[in-house]
């Protein structure tokens, strides 16, 4: 499977001089199956781009499908759903899965976003191609393909927010992002998630002094992410979610001091990298 990166920013896009090489738009990460089958996990601003890339083959003539895995429904993670070209294209499908109790909540809380005070298309059944709303059910299993794929509440500050283990083409893909872990860490039915992973592309939105500060955001700092990773006995661990203050030269740092804490609890085999705008990685 191909894994590409088109949004690696939290909270708000963050364009500018300072960020140019790991980019400012917000999550959006692209997998395409060696089955041709297309998923796309998130839809922050960085789903923009995404669309464009899509549109130059049979999502712009109207023939594509392809499935959304929410992790939930914060604004950095939808803001790009209504700029996302092939939702505009008749003929293309979509599921789109989330994590609301029905599928209507679900599609009540994404056609919220679209409302005509926000939103000039006013509803995405306007938008043109067919998206089925889809809440992940009681056994959290969704196959897309020859694809299993498995969905993880983790705790997000007041909120849960979607993990999501996909298995396909004998590899794991597990993304874990905006998770604000109890002081004990990951669960072990969260570890056993993220077990085993090939690429854990996992929140690191701050540095652990930063994070100090901010613990009710229930968000991820780097030594969550090195710990889940340790836990999990992942083989590769891809830092995501930056805060969005943060400059690649801050980024290059977590990405160091990542390494560091990796070498130290003798896991040494664990290759980390800062997920970056552009990246593709073949799994
Ligand atoms: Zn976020």
């Amino acid at each position: 499977m191909e894994v590409t990166f088109w949004g690696v920013r939290g909270s708000i896009p963050s364009p500018g001089p300072a960020t140019v090489r790991y980019g400012g738009n917000t999550s959006c990460v692209s997998v395409r199956l060696d089955d041709g089958e297309i998923i796309m996990i998130d839809c922050g601003t960085g789903a923009r781009n995404f669309g464009i890339s899509l549109l130059a083959g049979v999502f712009g003539k109207g023939s594509g499908s392809a499935t959304v895995l929410l992790s939930h429904a914060h604004w950095d993670h939808i803001q790009g759903f209504p700029f996302f070209g092939p939702f505009y294209v008749p003929g293309n499908r979509f599921t789109i899965v989330g994590g609301s109790r029905s599928s209507e909540l679900l599609e009540r809380v994404l056609e919220r976003q679209m409302a005509a005070q926000f939103f000039p298309v006013q509803s995405y059944r306007n938008m043109g191609a067919q998206l089925e709303m889809r809440a992940v059910s009681e056994d959290r299993e969704v196959r897309v393909g020859a694809a299993k794929i498995t969905a993880h509440p983790n705790p997000h500050g007041p909120t849960q927010v979607l993990a999501y283990r996909i298995e396909a083409d004998g590899q794991t893909l597990v993304y874990a992002s905006d998770v604000g872990y109890h002081k004990s860490g990951p669960s072990q039915e969260t570890v056993d998630i993220y077990h085993g992973a090939d690429l854990l592309i996992h929140d690191c939105t701050f540095t652990p002094e930063d994070h100090a500060q901010r613990i009710a955001r229930g968000l991820s700092s780097l030594d969550d992410a090195v710990d889940a990773a340790v836990k999990a006995q992942v083989k590769r661990l891809a830092l995501f979610h930056y805060d969005q203050d943060y400059s690649d030269h801050d980024v290059d740092e977590l990405v160091r001091r990542g390494r560091r804490q990796l070498d130290e609890r003798g896991a040494r085999h664990i290759t980390i990298l800062g997920a970056a705008e552009g990246l593709t990685l073949t799994l």
